[in-house]
């Protein structure tokens, strides 16, 4: 996986480049918690399930599937989300499958269970260049070190980069005056 901090930094920055307007302090939260959750599965660890299994780390929570349960989770809970429900499911939906498809540009581990339970494949994309975040990583390690150095690059820096003009087009929009 990466790093639990870098899951959590895309919906920060899109949430963010969005505006509280559109995306609700609460909802942005709610966002970074989906984006995390799916590596509550190495708490099978500590219960005997091996990583290979279907409820293993990187199993069944790493797939689309599993990302409809926050998703409609949101959608029932949009007003204390101050949002509508579409949109609480949309963004959280999409911030649960983003941790997946991030594991799945890691260069270690086994792949994600994007598929499951239509398909048992484990996923990988042909091209991995994060690298892998040893499971209880010690971030002040070296290793540690690397890994945040390798998601800077590999995660913040391109959505930063995808944040920016989303942030700019919405500062504009918010400037321009609205026909009465
Ligand atoms: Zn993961």
């Amino acid at each position: 996986m990466p790093t639990i901090i870098s899951h959590a930094v895309v919906p920060l920055l899109f949430g963010a480049a969005a505006g509280h307007r559109r995306i609700s302090r609460p909802l942005l939260a709610a966002g970074a918690i989906a984006a995390m959750l799916p590596d509550a599965d190495v708490l099978g660890f500590k219960l005997g399930i091996a990583y290979a299994d279907a409820f293993g780390h990187r199993g069944a929570c790493h797939s689309v599937a599993f990302a409809l349960l926050p998703a409609l989770l949101a959608a029932t809970l949009h007003k204390p989300l101050q949002t509508s429900a579409w949109r609480a499911a949309t963004f959280v939906g999409l911030l649960a499958v983003s941790h997946p498809l991030l594991d799945a540009l890691t260069d270690g581990g086994l792949g994600v269970d994007l598929a499951r339970p239509l398909d048992q494949h484990r996923f990988f994309f042909p091209w991995r260049p994060i690298e892998v975040s040893p499971i209880g990583a010690r971030f002040f390690s070296m290793r540690g070190w690397q890994v945040i150095q390798s998601e800077m690059v590999w995660v913040w820096l391109p959505a930063a980069l995808l944040a920016l003009p989303l942030y700019l087009l919405r500062r504009r929009w918010d400037a321009a005056p609205r026909k009465p």
